[in-house]
C-alpha cells in the first residue's frame, strides 16, 4: 500500500493525478526500506520512483546519474518544482563541491546527485559519510554489469560504496534495458532480493519498428525526410566519417541537419546540440555518442543508416523516439556489409577473447533482427526476456501482407550444402557452391566435387546469400567465430533437414486476397 503522502506529493509537487504501472510498487518498497530494482521502458517514469521517497525520508537521497546534462536538467527541474537538490561533477570547483557537500549535510537540499566517477575518490566518500542518507538511488544500473552493453568500470565500486554507508540505507537501481541476465547481475551486486525486481516489461507501444533492406541510404534518407518535413527525428551512424558525409550531403540538400560525434570539439557539439533541442536544426546526424541524457520528448523518428553493436543499444537509441507517448517510428537501414565494420569494432576493441566472444554474441542477436519475419517489438521483447506477448501489428513485419510460401525444399538445399562442407566455410562460400560458381576458392578445395554443387544454379548468388540469411534469422543457421564466420546447422535446421519441420517465406508477391482488394 502506498503511503497516502506520496499520492499528495504527485499531485502537488509533480501535478500528476494517478502513478504510472510499476511506480507505487517501487515507493512503497523503498519507503519500507526495501532494495529494489525497477525496470520500465524509456519515459516509463523512474525518476519519481526515487524523487517521491526523497521528499519523505528524513535524510538525503543520493542519485548516481552518469551524464552531466542530464543531471543539471533534473535539478533545474525539482527547483522549478520547489524541491531543494543539487548536483556535484566535474565541472565544479573544489570549493563548490565541499560546499554542497555540506548543504547535504545540514539537511538543506534532499537530493544530491553524483557522477559515478565522484566515488572513486576517498575523500569524497569519507565526507558523505557523516551526512544521514536515506536512500541509494542509482540510475542506468545496466552499468554495473558486464553483460550489458554499456558496462562502466566506475559503477562496479557502487555495490561497496552502497555497503560501506553508515546509514546503510535501501538502494534503488533504475534502468529501461536489461536482459534477463543483466537483471540479476544488478540484483546479485546491490544486494537487492529476487524478489525486489519491479518489471513493467519494455513494449513501447507508441513506436513502430521498421528494417529497410539492402536500399541505398541516401536516397531513402532524402526521400523520408522530404515527406517529413518539420519533424524532428535522429539519424544514427556506425563512424564519424559517416555522419560527416551524410550530413554535407544532407546539409547540401537544404535540410535543416546538425550533427554530433566525438571528434568535434565541446563547444561545436554543445552548440549543435542545442539547435536540436530547441528545433532550429530539429535533425540530428550522430554515432551513438549523442542521446544519452537527451531529454527531447518531440522526436518522432529515429533512423539506424548503418546497423548497431546489439540489441539493448538499438531499443535504447530507438527508443529517445517519441519520449512524448505520441506515434513514432524506428528505422533501421540494414546492408550486410556494415556488419562488418561492427565486426572491426569489436575486433579492434580492449578487451579478452571472452569478452569480444560475447559481443560478437550480441551483434548476432542484431543481425538476426535485421532478417527476422517475425514481429519486430515481439523480437526485442524475447531478447528481454519478456514473453507471452502478442504480435504488435503496427512494425514492418506485422504489416507486411506478402504471401507465405514453403520454401522447405530450398532451405534444405542450403542445409545440406552447410553439412557437406563440414561447417567449415562461411556464407558466402555456401552461396558459391549451391550457384556453381568456377572461382579460384571453390575450384582449390575442390568444392565442385560436392553433390551440392550447383545445386541452385538457377538464382542468382545474391539471392542465395538474402536466403542464407532468411534462414540464419529463422534460427535454421547460426554463423559462428568472429572476424570470419562459419556457417553450421542449429537443432531446428537439422529438424528441417531430417524433414521433420518446414520452413515459410514471405514472397515478393502479395497474398491474392489483398490483390483483389486493392485491384
Ligand atoms: P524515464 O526516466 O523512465 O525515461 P522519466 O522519469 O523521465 O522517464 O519520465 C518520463 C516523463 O513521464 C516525464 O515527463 C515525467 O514527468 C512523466 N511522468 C512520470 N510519472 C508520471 C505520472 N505518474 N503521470 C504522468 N506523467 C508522468
Ligand atoms: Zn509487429
Amino acid at each position: 500500500m502506498i503511503a497516502p503522502q506520496a499520492e499528495t506529493i504527485l499531485k502537488e509537487k509533480f501535478g500528476y493525478d494517478h502513478f504510472r504501472a510499476g511506480q507505487n510498487q517501487a515507493i512503497s518498497r523503498v519507503l519500507a526500506g526495501e532494495s529494489t530494482l525497477v525496470v520500465m521502458p524509456t519515459g516509463g517514469g523512474k525518476s519519481l520512483c526515487y524523487q517521491i521517497p526523497a521528499m519523505l525520508l528524513s535524510g538525503l537521497t543520493l542519485v548516481v546519474s552518469p551524464l552531466i546534462a542530464l543531471m543539471k536538467d533534473q535539478v533545474d527541474a525539482l527547483n522549478d518544482n520547489g524541491i531543494p537538490a543539487a548536483f556535484i561533477n566535474s565541472t565544479l570547483d573544489y570549493q563548490e563541491i565541499a560546499d554542497r557537500l555540506d548543504q547535504a549535510r545540514s539537511g538543506q537540499i534532499k537530493l544530491l546527485y553524483v557522477a559515478p566517477e565522484r566515488f572513486d575518490t576517498d575523500w569524497f566518500v569519507q565526507r558523505l559519510g557523516s551526512t544521514d542518507i536515506s536512500l541509494f538511488a542509482i540510475d542506468e544500473a545496466h552499468c554495473i554489469s558486464q553483460w550489458g552493453h554499456d558496462f562502466r568500470p566506475s559503477y562496479l565500486n557502487l555495490a561497496n560504496v552502497a555497503a560501506q554507508l553508515p546509514s546503510q540505507p535501501p538502494v534503488i537501481a533504475l534502468t529501461a534495458t536489461a536482459t534477463p541476465r543483466v537483471a540479476q547481475d544488478i540484483c546479485q551486486r546491490l544486494a537487492i532480493p529476487a524478489d525486489g525486481m519491479i518489471n513493467t516489461g519494455f513494449e513501447r507501444s507508441n513506436l513502430s519498428f521498421k528494417v529497410v533492406r539492402d536500399q541505398d541510404e541516401d536516397r531513402y534518407l532524402l526521400d523520408y525526410l522530404k515527406l517529413n518535413v518539420d519533424q524532428a527525428g535522429i539519424i544514427y551512424a556506425s563512424t564519424r566519417k559517416e555522419v560527416d558525409r551524410l550530413y554535407t550531403f544532407l546539409a547540401h540538400k537544404k535540410l535543416p541537419v546538425a550533427k554530433y560525434h566525438a571528434g568535434m570539439s565541446e563547444a561545436q557539439r554543445a552548440a549543435n546540440q542545442e539547435d536540436f533541442l530547441f528545433d532550429r536544426k530539429p535533425i540530428m546526424i550522430a554515432t551513438n555518442a549523442f542521446g544519452m541524457g537527451i531529454d527531447k520528448s518531440n522526436v518522432r523518428f529515429v533512423i539506424h543508416a548503418q546497423i548497431p553493436k546489439d540489441v539493448e543499444s538499438y531499443y535504447q537509441e530507438a527508443g529517445r523516439a517519441g519520449r512524448d507517448g505520441l506515434p513514432s517510428e524506428a528505422i533501421l537501414l540494414f546492408k550486410p556489409q556494415d556488419l562488418q565494420v561492427q565486426r572491426f569494432f569489436i575486433d579492434q576493441s580492449e578487451g579478452d577473447d571472452e569478452h569480444k566472444q560475447r559481443q560478437y554474441e550480441k551483434l548476432k542477436m542484431m543481425e538476426r533482427y535485421a532478417n527476422t519475419d517475425q514481429c519486430l517489438q515481439q523480437f526485442i521483447l524475447n531478447y528481454f526476456g519478456q514473453n507471452g506477448t502478442k504480435p504488435c501489428g503496427r512494425c514492418s513485419n506485422c504489416l507486411d501482407d506478402r504471401e507465405s510460401v514453403d520454401v522447405t525444399v530450398d532451405a534444405q538445399k542450403v542445409l545440406s550444402c552447410v553439412v557437406r562442407l563440414h561447417e567449415r566455410f562461411g556464407k558466402g562460400v555456401v552461396a558459391q557452391v549451391l550457384a556453381g560458381a568456377h572461382n579460384q576458392r571453390v575450384l582449390s578445395f575442390h568444392l565442385d566435387q560436392l553433390s551440392t554443387y550447383g545445386l541452385m544454379s538457377s538464382r542468382r548468388q545474391r539471392d542465395i546469400t538474402t536466403f542464407i540469411d532468411f534462414l540464419a534469422a529463422g534460427g535454421y543457421l547460426e554463423t559462428r567465430g568472429g572476424q570470419y564466420p562459419t556457417l553450421g546447422l542449429t537443432v531446428k535446421g537439422a529438424e528441417v533437414l531430417r524433414g521433420q519441420a518446414q520452413v515459410f517465406q514471405k514472397t515478393a508477391q502479395k497474398a491474392e486476397q489483398h490483390l483483389e482488394v486493392d485491384d
